[in-house]
């Protein structure tokens, strides 16, 4: 986790107890999805995340991971006739797996 404060704080970079590791985790495609624009997928740091979890779903390899999962919705969604909004999310999870994507907690 690579959190940072959102306001000035006060004792030594020793202080505050330091970060943690997360267990590995699944991000699901709804968060890349826009709710309010149709067909818009959102890849990368600009993703819907709270802001804890943002500190670890923003960092590059994650990024790059969220990238190649939009991209191959977009791909998947034209092949099927569909709409990204509507794209089944296990769907495309079988999708990346298949590239060689993850890995995943629940694949
Ligand atoms: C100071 C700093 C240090 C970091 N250190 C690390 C680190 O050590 N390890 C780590 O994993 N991550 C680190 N990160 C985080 C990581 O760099 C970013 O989360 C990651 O680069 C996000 O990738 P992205 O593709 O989502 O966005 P970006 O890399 O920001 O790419 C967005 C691109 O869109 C372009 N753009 C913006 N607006 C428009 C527009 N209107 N039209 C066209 N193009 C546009 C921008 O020019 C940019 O090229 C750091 C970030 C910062 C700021």
């Amino acid at each position: 986790m690579d959190r940072h404060p959102n306001r000035t704080t006060v004792g030594t970079a020793n202080t505050g107890g330091g970060g943690y590791q997360p267990e590995p985790y699944d991000i699901p495609y709804r968060a890349i999805v826009a709710r309010k624009i149709e067909n818009l997928l959102v890849a990368g740091r600009c993703h819907s995340a709270t802001a804890a979890a943002a500190s670890s779903t923003r960092v590059t390899a994650t990024a790059m991971a969220l990238g190649q999962a939009a991209g191959t919705a977009a791909a998947l969604a034209h092949k099927l006739g569909t709409s990204v909004a509507a794209l089944n999310g296990i769907r495309l999870r079988e999708e990346l797996v298949a590239q060689g994507a993850g890995p995943f907690t629940d694949a």
